[in-house]
């Protein structure tokens, strides 16, 4: 059994700096778990506590029931891949792999069998007497995993591996890293400050900025029901728009103001809103799909936008434009069957089940979006 938890975990540096702050984390045995946020938001430390290459300032840490604080790195029985790949230049790859099973003293027949069963699985069968310097960047990324794989280890840390990578690369070993993960059946904690990444490999993700967890959570609660503004800005690209509004009534039903035209909340919103409308000042977030071209006008839920950059991707339009009531330029989704030049001026439609609500001065959902999550639920499980 791998669990692991984290109890009030601090990092005090000897500088007096504290780059993490009272984070909690219960990690499940065989999870794919992800720690990502901006640089200098404290990953790499909270990686290097639970590694045991920083001490734990405050707090416990726990493998399994034990409380390993003080237990020294190379007894907790977990491996760390780095973004450097650490790989030793003068020795081939059988020898690399091999390197920590001969410092334990694991006899040369052994050696053999595990680098080759290691070797088997990242089909690192035919590099075996090559040297790192003759090595692609996603094969010298493989051996490192190999060096960690082979001393069998309860966890795998995995600090930022595919950032040394090209974009191409970094896909291909995105999938082969998950597939290991299934494969090997082992708990991984993975970092890294790429948000599609964290998306498409962690069963669940831990958001951090400055210090501590804004949310842990799976990749579809991230994306649709993030606690707060700044979760939201995080995950997603291009970058959730948000609209200045309040939140109002009219005719005694829950509406958000936006300059001098308002918008009804679905029965959907009205049922997960978790204050009084009292014309409080609010942030409206729409995800860019959530805002698609509109034929003519539908007072309901429309807004008229002039077209200031148009980009291209195949599959969509991306539409940005300058809207009265944000602080920063607004994308919307467009269907690439709907031409559209920079200057044109449409309505848009906003889907208002899907929008999201924070309070404009905590910056925290004031929704409570466990309300009709049937999709996220369905696409976790599967997973
Ligand atoms: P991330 O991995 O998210 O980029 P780090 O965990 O490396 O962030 O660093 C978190 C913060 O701690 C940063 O502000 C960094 O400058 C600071 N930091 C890292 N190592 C030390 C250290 N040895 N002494 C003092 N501050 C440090």
């Amino acid at each position: 059994m791998a669990k692991l938890a984290l109890k009030q975990v601090a990092k005090i540096y000897e500088d007096g700096y504290k780059a993490v702050k009272n984070i909690n984390l219960d990690i499940k045995d065989k999870e794919f778990i992800v720690l990502v946020g901006p640089s200098g938001c404290g990953k790499s430390t909270t990686l290097r506590m639970i590694a045991g290459l920083e001490t734990i300032s405050e707090g416990e840490m726990y493998i399994g029931d034990t409380l390993v604080n003080n237990i020294p790195a190379k007894d907790r029985d977990i491996a760390m891949v780095f973004q450097s790949y650490a790989l030793y230049p003068h020795m081939n790859v059988r020898e690399n792999i091999e390197f920590a099973l001969k410092m334990k003293g694991v006899e040369k027949q052994e050696r053999k069998i595990r680098v080759d069963e290691v070797a088997e699985i990242l089909q690192l069968e035919p590099l075996l007497n090559k040297k790192p310097g003759a090595l692609s960047g996603g094969q010298r990324q493989r051996v490192a995993l190999g060096r960690a794989m082979v001393r069998n280890p309860k966890v795998f840390l995995l600090d930022e591996p595919l950032s040394n990578l090209d974009a191409k690369l970094r896909v291909t070993m995105r999938a082969e890293i998950s597939s290991l993960h299934r494969q090997l059946g082992t708990t991984f904690i993975y970092v890294t400050h790429d948000q599609t990444e964290a998306m498409t490999m962690g069963s669940r993700i831990a958001v951090m900025n400055a210090g501590h967890i804004e949310q842990f959570d799976t990749p579809a609660n991230l994306y649709y029901n993030p606690a707060n503004k700044f979760v939201a800005e995080f995950i997603g690209s291009p970058m959730i728009n948000l609209i200045n509004g309040r939140l109002t009534q009219v005719n005694s039903k829950p509406a958000i103001k936006i300059a001098n035209e308002s918008f009804l909340l679905t029965e959907k919103n009205q049922a997960s809103l978790l204050t009084t409308p009292n014309n409080q000042e609010v942030l409206v977030g729409v995800r860019p799909e959530d805002m698609y071209y509109q034929e003519g006008r539908d007072t309901a839920s429309t807004v008229k936008v002039k077209a200031k950059n148009v980009e291209q991707v195949g599959s969509d339009t991306y539409v940005y434009y300058d809207f009265h009531s944000s602080d920063r330029e607004q994308v919307a989704r467009f269907n690439p069957a709907r031409p559209i030049r920079i200057g044109d001026e449409v309505y848009v439609h906003i889907n208002m089940d899907k929008i999201m609500l924070f309070d404009k001065n905590t910056e925290q959902s004031i929704l409570d979006r466990s309300v009709g999550t049937e999709f996220g639920t369905y696409y976790d499980e599967e997973k």
